[in-house]
């Protein structure tokens, strides 16, 4: 696809390119692990074959560490982050900003190894250089902890004779006049999300089989698939689904909606006025900027509560938004706890999220661990009627997600309309921010965030006038 069809590929998402941008600074971050190497990184992805030759000046003159060195052989081509010479052995480390080794870094590691092996460098080791996520910071950056070295040799070797098969087979791959016949399946999405998903999926028609939810949906889907079954109307009675998806397909074929009024006034009971409603949006980066922070820690920006003082009352609007680039969480605590009063029922949707950011907040700032624990006692989630199907409607598509539930509730408010329209852009959004220099652009991303976050609560607010009607 990438040879002959490359306009099918999705265009690269802000948030992906966020996701590249942190692998490729925390790729030269690992450097500093191996300081003072020489550089053979290529000036643009057409400069390889510069690179090649590089490495093999800087081996040949004897420097110690190399960085992004390049290696050809048979026409395959690997470059690894940093190449390492320790009493005259050769010792090879790619870095990756996971906190864990991945099935298919071993797959790379093992291509790697090959190449640069067959090229004619001798190496002793391998080491995949990956995240430890139990690095707390505490002043200057240690690089050292921030890192975990774990060597994949063992595991690599084992693998070499199937790279040495595999790559005959995809140079014929590569050969062929046209893209061979392919169909969809699990290898769309799994390891990676494919970027031609949305051309080898365009067939697939409005509420199709990959509609299911639950357990196991994405197996039972391809199953149906591979039967001919497309669409969820079409699914046999007797296919085995569990309850939620059973709840979901018979919607969907009766067009009726499925209410447990029972179980749903149980839920309304609890509440107690006046009502907040809260969201918080958060951030992750791989390396933590602040005292007390892990990597890839959610780091509260931003909140947006409702309050309303009784049933189909007047709201009131508090939110609050960090400078981007600075400590967002002492201010961020200290004006939400301003917002929240003493009583009343805190619901949030999918209300773990943010009581996992107040438990933070309660660890970062114990003098305020009785005051964090108070409110948590309040909190309710708002999507509990929904996950467990008390009160579903076909428009869900057996989702229990804010944002298949409000559209389904409330047809006329949609996220569709805003600038940032879900919390990856959000996140992406605000990190950017400290970056950007027209003071325009940053006034309206600060209100597109603002609208953003205020859409989520105002969301619940209108989900939840429509449980009670
Ligand atoms: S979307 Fe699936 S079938 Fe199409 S190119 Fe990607 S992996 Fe292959």
């Amino acid at each position: 696809m990438y040879k002959h069809q490359p306009d099918y590929r999705a265009a690269v998402s802000n948030s992906q390119q966020a996701i590249f941008d942190q692998g490729t600074s925390v790729g030269k971050l690992a450097e500093q692990l191996f300081p003072g190497g020489v550089d053979a990184r290529p000036v643009d992805t057409y400069s390889y074959q510069q690179s090649v030759v590089d490495t093999f000046n800087y081996v040949q003159a004897g420097q110690k560490v190399i960085y992004e060195a390049a290696f050809q052989y048979d026409q395959v081509l690997a470059a690894l982050d940093i190449l390492v010479q320790k009493r005259g052995k050769w010792h090879a480390f790619e870095v990756k900003s996971s906190t864990s080794v991945k099935d298919t870094f071993l797959q790379d590691a093992a291509l790697q190894y090959y190449v640069i092996t067959q090229a004619g460098l001798p190496l002793v080791d391998f080491s995949i250089v990956y995240i430890n996520n139990e690095y707390e910071r505490y002043g200057d950056l240690d690089i050292a902890q921030l890192f975990t070295i774990e060597s994949v040799l063992d595991q690599i070797l084992e693998m070499q004779p199937q790279i040495a098969a595999k790559i005959p087979q995809l140079k014929a791959v590569l050969k062929q006049k046209k893209v061979p016949e392919q169909a969809i399946g699990p290898h769309c999405s799994d390891p990676y999300a494919c970027d031609f998903t949305d051309h080898c999926w365009q067939h697939l028609p409005e509420d199709s089989v990959f509609d299911l939810r639950g357990h196991s949906a994405g197996a039972k889907s391809f199953e149906l698939y591979e039967q001919g079954i497309y669409r969820l109307i079409d699914i046999p009675d007797d296919y085995p689904l569990n309850g939620g998806q059973l709840l979901q397909v018979q919607c969907h074929k009766t067009g009726e909606p499925h209410i447990n009024q029972e179980a749903l006034n149980d839920f309304l009971a609890q509440l107690e006025y006046p009502l907040y409603f809260m969201d918080f949006e958060t951030y992750q980066v791989a390396v933590p900027e602040w005292d007390g922070a892990r990597p890839y820690q959610q780091f509260p920006f931003q909140y947006s509560v409702h309050r309303q003082d009784s049933p189909g009352g007047p709201l009131t609007h508090f939110e609050w938004l960090a400078q981007s680039g600075t400590d967002p969480r002492k201010d961020f605590l200290a004006n939400l706890l301003s917002a929240m009063g003493t009583t009343g029922t805190i619901l949030a949707y999918n209300s773990s999220f943010e009581n996992s950011r107040l438990n933070d907040l309660a660890y970062w700032f114990p003098r305020k661990a009785k005051a964090i624990e108070a409110l948590q006692e309040r909190m309710v989630d708002l999507m509990s009627p929904f996950r467990s199907k008390h009160y579903y409607l076909p428009a869900m598509k057996g989702s229990y997600s804010i944002k298949q539930v409000l559209p389904a509730l409330v047809p006329n408010m949609n996220y569709d309309q805003l600038a940032i329209g879900n919390g990856g852009d959000a996140s992406t959004a605000f990190y950017q921010l400290q970056f950007e220099k027209d003071a325009s652009v940053v006034e309206q991303t600060r209100e597109a965030l603002l609208r953003y976050c205020a859409m989520d609560t105002e969301a619940m607010v209108r989900v939840l006038e429509k449980l009670n009607t």
